[in-house]
């Protein structure tokens, strides 16, 4: 089978792989929709996770069931389905302890483009199917179920880390299109004021659709400064970060008031510590919460996500800004996720 791999660090290109075997809880699929993640760029360009030879790249697809194991109860083959991002193994010690996205240790439920193929192939294995796969409801299109495999669940996990409560003031620390989908699900959750930081201007529109009440340019000046300017000096209840760097935790921690939590899905690729501003926590006693998570998968995650967009209160084809029509395609989606042009959000690829 074809394939777009990572062929080494900084090295992406086709290649031919032998099909994967399905086991008797697994299915082989074939895609009808990808879509290249910012993450895979920063496997690929920035090394971020190390060295991976003729991995296939990709973990954002709807696809269509072509095999499914012995013991596979609720899947068949044709069934157009949901593939999440993360597909633990549900029986793992962590998963009982409630992190399936760690199950068989940290990050390990990550497994398309990290410790497996991926789904820029011709073929892909899903392990525990049905456990992980959701099938794609009617009336929802292919590429907007396709940002239910990533986008969707991870924005809308920054905010469940945040802990976003009714009247609370937020922030969403960049608004590609992980954080537009944070500043969606802050507005369902009952943010009052909800400020965006970013600068493109396509992703700014659609952040004030999504609900943001104003946006912050990280290009123009201090995002503390600007956030203590907005709030009166009093700083904001809840940061989601969804973009930045290592040094964005500082930012995060010093507009927080005491009590706030920090809510992490950025995935930092370069950089050895994440520092933690002293006196902006309160010496080390303000009552500031910080965590970081990878998005949970699982089926009847995906099932929930997905009723929310088909009931309306989400709708992520806001984020599709480039469509492309055919497998060979993939490379040039990657690579316009890589260069993030001013007016991409998200690119996917109808297979
Ligand atoms: P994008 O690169 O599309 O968006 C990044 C955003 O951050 C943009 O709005 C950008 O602004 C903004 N930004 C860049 N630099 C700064 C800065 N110094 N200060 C403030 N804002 C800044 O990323 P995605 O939305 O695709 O993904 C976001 C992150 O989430 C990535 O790291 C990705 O790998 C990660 N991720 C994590 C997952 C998880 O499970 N935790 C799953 C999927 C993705 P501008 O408008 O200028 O471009
Ligand atoms: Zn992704």
């Amino acid at each position: 089978m074809k394939g777009y791999a990572m062929l080494g660090i900084g090295k992406t290109g086709w290649i031919e792989k032998e099909e994967p075997k399905c086991g008797p809880l697994d299915a082989l699929l074939k895609p009808l929709a990808v879509s290249p993640c910012t993450s895979d760029v920063h496997t690929v360009w920035e090394g971020a996770i190390g060295e991976r030879t003729n991995m296939i790249l990709g973990h954002e697809a709807v696809g269509e069931v072509v095999e499914v194991g012995s013991l596979v109860k609720d899947f068949k083959p044709g069934d157009k389905v949901i593939v999440p991002a993360i597909t633990p193994d549900w029986g793992a010690i962590e998963s009982q302890a409630g992190f399936s996205m760690h199950s068989g240790g940290m990050l390990s439920g990550w497994k398309f483009s990290n410790y497996k193929d991926g789904v820029f192939s011709e073929i892909f294995h899903v392990n525990e199917a049905d456990a992980n796969l959701a099938l794609l409801p009617e009336g929802l299109d292919i590429a907007t179920a396709t940002m239910l495999s990533d986008m969707v669940p991870t924005g809308f996990h920054g905010v469940e880390l945040a802990d976003v409560q009714f009247g609370d003031d937020v922030c969403v620390i960049g608004i590609g299109p992980v954080g537009l989908m944070a500043v969606a699900a802050a507005a369902i959750r009952g943010a009052a004021n909800l400020y965006a930081v970013g600068s493109r201007k396509k992703c700014v529109e659609v952040a004030k659709a999504y609900g943001a009440t104003d946006i912050i340019n990280y290009r123009e000046g201090d995002i503390v400064e600007q956030i203590m300017e907005k709030t009166k000096g009093k700083g904001v209840d809840r940061v989601i970060i969804a973009g930045g760097n290592v040094d964005t935790m500082i930012q995060a921690v010093a507009m927080l008031k005491p009590g706030g939590r920090v809510g992490n899905v950025n995935y930092l690729g370069t950089g050895d510590f994440v520092k933690i501003p002293r006196l902006e926590w309160g010496c080390g006693m303000g009552h500031k919460t910080i965590s970081g998570g990878l998005m949970p998968g699982g089926r009847r995650r995906m099932e929930k996500l997905a009723s929310l967009v088909l009931t309306g209160r989400v709708d992520p084809s806001l984020l599709l800004t480039h469509k492309f029509n055919g497998f060979n395609h993939i490379e040039e989606a990657l690579m316009l996720m890589k260069s993030k042009t001013a007016d991409l959000i998200k690119p996917v690829v109808i297979i």
